[in-house]
């Protein structure tokens, strides 16, 4: 068996990130940045008032409560035209640019609107610069604001726009081609001939490409036949930046995926040493860029072995085709507390298993809990998990004990109150 993390190293090596294209800042959201961003220019670009008040010289409210003229109202996008003067106040709303001549802005609820409006007391003394936004206290000229490797989320697109940069060059999303073999499997609401099953990994595959970033692109259904499985995966490298497969890849003499990619790319097909999800083809075939062998997965058929295997190697493959650093290809991690026990027995595997994620532990620890049966087909199970348990060789782990988890979905029970 070969270990995990040699798998996974394998993997990664045979999935180079795609080449960068510039493309509109607007178009970029959820891409990887290809280089650094340096701020251009100062944000905020101007000093200006945090509150809705009035702009005054502290020096004049030194002496509180005080009454002041009110000279002049500024708004955010429109300026003073003139200068405040000594003694003077000038009616100020959030954003607005503060008067040459002020140094300080007084918040509204401590001040009386006097004469109808043509006046003002002054209820506090402020020191020079309260209430106001520096220029550049937020991005300064020159500073990296966003790094080479950076996720664009939509902060970073605000942040972008902030600064007036309309293109970045980002490596483009990768467009995952995913198919299903089997001869028992059929689509749609058909009534089952015998033997027959509903083909349920090819939607599934279809969804975490697309929550994963990816550009999802069904390549069907084929059946257990060599050329049919050729055609199929050559036509999914030829428009496609990588393609899964589900089925075909066990022990068994009609597990034809490995062979068809044995006989047309560079593959190697290794029995990983975890449960679910122990065998996997993975390979890179020809496609239209000499340069660039298209990478393929070959996943187990078993729906729950088929997302797995998904999770641990096509998702981080293509994350790293992505753009994505190295530090940032796997599904999260986070440490949990088992609130029953999880027994498995000793043989040489790492055991994922589908659990529930809430709070209330011990200290503000999370718990875990089996979130039902442990099958590979039992696909009920995982579609209730918000994560995976990672248990090492041996026996389990007892109620109480800590155990390592990754996060496949946003557990609806995190945070709130047990
Ligand atoms: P295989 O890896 O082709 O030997 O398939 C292993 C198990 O997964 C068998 O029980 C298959 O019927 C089942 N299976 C294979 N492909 C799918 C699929 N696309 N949807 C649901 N079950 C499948
Ligand atoms: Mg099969």
């Amino acid at each position: 068996m070969v270990p995990l993390d040699d798998a996974i190293a394998y993997v990664l090596a045979g999935c180079e990130p795609l080449a960068p294209v510039t493309l509109p800042a607007a178009e970029a959201a959820g891409l990887v940045l290809a280089d650094d961003v340096v701020a251009a220019e100062a944000v905020p670009p101007f000093v200006n008032t945090a509150m809705d008040g009035y702009a005054v010289r502290a020096q004049d409210v030194a002496a509180a409560p005080v009454t002041l003229p009110v000279v002049a109202e500024v708004a955010a996008g429109h300026p003073a035209t003139r200068p405040l003067g000594p003694g003077e106040a000038m009616r100020i709303f959030t954003g607005a640019p503060l008067p040459d001549g002020a140094d300080a802005v007084v918040m509204v609820e401590r001040t009386e609107r006097l004469d109808g409006g043509h006046a003002v007391r002054i209820d506090v003394a402020v020191e020079p610069g309260t209430h106001l936004r520096a220029v550049g206290e937020d991005l300064k000229p020159g500073e990296v604001v966003l790094s080479a490797g950076d996720e664009i989320t939509p902060a970073r697109v605000g942040v972008l726009a902030s600064l007036g940069v309309d293109e970045v060059r980002a490596h483009p999303r990768p467009r995952l081609g995913v198919m299903s073999t089997g001869d028992e499997l059929v689509s749609g609401p058909v009534p089952l001939a015998p033997g027959q099953i509903r083909d349920s990994n090819r939607p599934t595959l279809l969804a975490m490409a697309a929550e994963a970033g990816f550009t999802p692109v069904d390549l069907g259904w084929v059946p257990d036949d060599d050329e049919s499985i050729r055609a199929a995966i050559e036509r999914g490298a030829a428009g496609c930046d990588a393609v899964v497969s589900s089925g075909g890849v066990s022990m068994g003499d009609i597990d034809l995926v490995r062979v068809v990619l044995d006989r047309i790319g560079d593959m190697r097909w290794m029995q990983v040493a975890i449960r679910p999800a122990k065998p996997l083809a993975f390979g890179v075939v020809p496609g239209p860029d000499p340069a660039r062998p298209v990478p393929v997965f070959g996943l187990p058929g078993n729906p729950v072995s088929s997302m797995v295997s998904f999770s641990l190697f096509a998702r981080s493959g293509l994350r790293r085709m992505a753009g994505h650093p190295p530090e940032r290809l796997h599904l999260p991690r986070f440490r949990a507390v088992a609130a029953e026990p999880i027994p498995r027995t000793p043989d040489g595997k790492i055991v994922f298993v589908r659990v529930t994620v809430a709070a209330g532990g011990p200290d503000g620890a999370l718990t875990v809990r089996s979130s039902g049966g442990q099958g590979s087909h039992q696909l009920g199970a995982m579609a209730r998990a918000d994560g995976l348990v990672i248990l090492p060789d041996g026996d389990g782990v007892g109620a109480g004990d800590q155990v390592e988890v990754l996060l496949l979905a946003e557990p609806p029970t995190i945070g709130q109150a047990p």
